[in-house]
């Protein structure tokens, strides 16, 4: 797309309409921040997979070819109720929704006959931790600590294998060991190593004793500063040291800013403000009064289903600041433990009732909700498929039906991850993140133990259940001279 005077003069009355978020009487911003790229690069622009939004040309990262789905049962993502219908697929790109009949795609197409089955989005997981250890590989908190670079990216690669399978095409990453997850994005994104596309926060940001903060300590700990440049999680101190660990993760390529509490007003809000300035959503993992700190910062999304007052609720609404329940983790944690222990920052009663009713407030309330596991801090994918119907079935309890849950999976997910031009619905123009599924997931959530097929941007990624790859190309040796 060329910039027109028109175009440019659009950019122009925004970028003088633009005032920094106004204040609310308490002292937070009404409603999200216009983000300084936003006024350069409107979501319009088809120059970006990123939420970055660095233009990238229309062919980045693209497979080559085309692909029709023929015969199967649409579940776009929209909310509209499934219906038969064809999909085209060319590159990365969905180009078109056909009637059944209508046969107008490329002569060369790939077809696949999906008929009996319904072709869908993939779905989004928008809580995991690739490289957290868990289960019988967390011999102790302090190896986690120590975890080599080597063992991290084996884990995750065999863990993104396990979504995959499990029809899961986007993760959100909220905080992974060093620049692992920032390596694994840019070879799956490539086509090198099978898996969902990786949306990666790098190591979150807490205060000395916050929530994780000992994942990133090796002997000797806390005196550390900042912790292990290895570790999942960085230890920051002060206004000045949170905008410091943000740029840190900025520069690292992180798209988006995962904190934990606890922190202090003053350290959160920097840390959001430095976040939004550099076009990078932010997420929280916080309880209680560090929920109220973190909305009166204008963060753009809360995770887990946590203790917060009914006016926080109200605020979150309010401000459109998403929530990301995890319940399933919270269910996990309860039966496998009796309760959460171990940590500076869970220090109040949880159970299965409470966690429940706290999602169904929000609910209520009118807040956007998404779904994440998190079990991953459990289990690794070991539960994976059922834990993400599990979260499923979890949202049908608190008001949604069983159509809303899955769009909260799918539409509603992209929409959370800043990527909901271009992920999340079956459309034309959105890039090709689609599973086919044997059965009616819409219907019934246990079709989704029935992925068949996956394809990430464009990318034929799991076919009869099992992962693809691609055939090895051999490159011919140079010739004697
Ligand atoms: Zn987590």
């Amino acid at each position: 797309m060329t910039m027109t005077g028109k175009f440019m003069g659009a950019v122009l009355c925004a970028s003088l309409l633009f005032t920094p978020a106004a204040f609310a009487q308490d002292g937070g911003p009404l409603a999200r921040p216009i983000y300084e790229r936003d006024q350069w690069l409107p979501p319009s622009v088809p120059t970006s997979d990123d939420v970055l939004r660095v233009p990238t040309p229309a062919t980045y990262n693209a497979p080559k070819g085309s692909f029709v789905l023929v015969g199967g049962r649409l579940f776009d993502g929209t909310g509209k109720a499934a219906r038969p219908a064809t999909v085209v697929v060319i590159g990365k790109t969905i180009t078109a929704v056909l009637e059944p009949g209508d046969r107008n795609w490329p002569a060369e197409a790939v077809v696949h006959d999906v008929t009996g089955k319904t072709v869908m989005p993939g779905l989004i997981d928008l809580h995991t931790h690739l490289t957290f250890m868990a289960g019988s590989d967390a011999a102790s908190v302090y190896s986690s600590a120590n975890l080599s670079a080597s063992e991290s990216t084996m884990r995750a690669v065999k863990r993104m294998s396990v979504y995959l399978e499990s029809g899961i095409t986007s993760v959100r990453d909220v905080a992974s060991h060093g620049d692992v997850p920032f390596v694994l994005k840019r070879l799956q994104a490539s086509g090198e190593v099978p898996g969902p596309r990786i949306f990666t926060a790098g190591q979150l940001i807490t205060q000395t004793g916050g929530h994780a903060a000992i994942h990133t300590f090796g002997p000797g700990w806390p005196e550390v500063a900042n912790g292990n440049p290895n570790g999942m999680a960085r230890i920051a101190s002060g206004p000045d040291g949170w905008r410091e660990a943000v740029r840190i993760q900025f520069a690292k390529g992180a798209d988006l800013i995962k904190l934990a509490s606890e922190y202090s007003q003053d350290e959160i809000t920097a840390a959001v403000d430095e976040a939004h300035s550099l076009g990078l959503p932010v997420t929280v993992d916080a309880e209680t009064q560090y929920i109220d700190m973190a909305i009166k910062a204008g963060v753009d999304s809360i995770e887990h289903p946590l203790p917060r007052s009914d006016a926080a609720v109200a605020l979150m609404a309010k401000r459109g600041i998403a929530s990301v329940p995890t319940m399933i983790a919270y269910r996990v944690i309860q039966r496998g433990s009796g309760g959460y222990f171990g940590s500076t920052s869970r220090r109040f009663e949880l159970n299965e009732t409470t966690i429940e009713a706290m999602a169904a407030k929000m609910r209520r309330a009118g807040v956007k909700m998404g779904i994440g596991l998190d079990v991953v801090a459990l289990a690794g994918t070991g539960f994976l498929p059922g834990s993400y119907i599990d979260e499923l079935e979890s949202f049908t309890r608190i008001g949604f039906t069983k159509s809303e849950a899955l769009v909260a999976a799918t539409k509603t997910g992209a929409e959370i991850m800043r990527m909901g031009d271009r992920l999340g619905t079956i459309e034309p123009g959105k890039l090709a993140d689609i599973i086919v599924v044997d059965g009616n997931p819409d219907q019934d959530f246990a079709a989704l133990r029935r992925v068949k097929t996956a394809f990430v941007n464009g990318r034929l990624m799991l076919q009869d259940g099992r992962i693809y790859k691609e055939p090895h190309v051999e490159v011919p040796l140079p010739e004697r001279k």
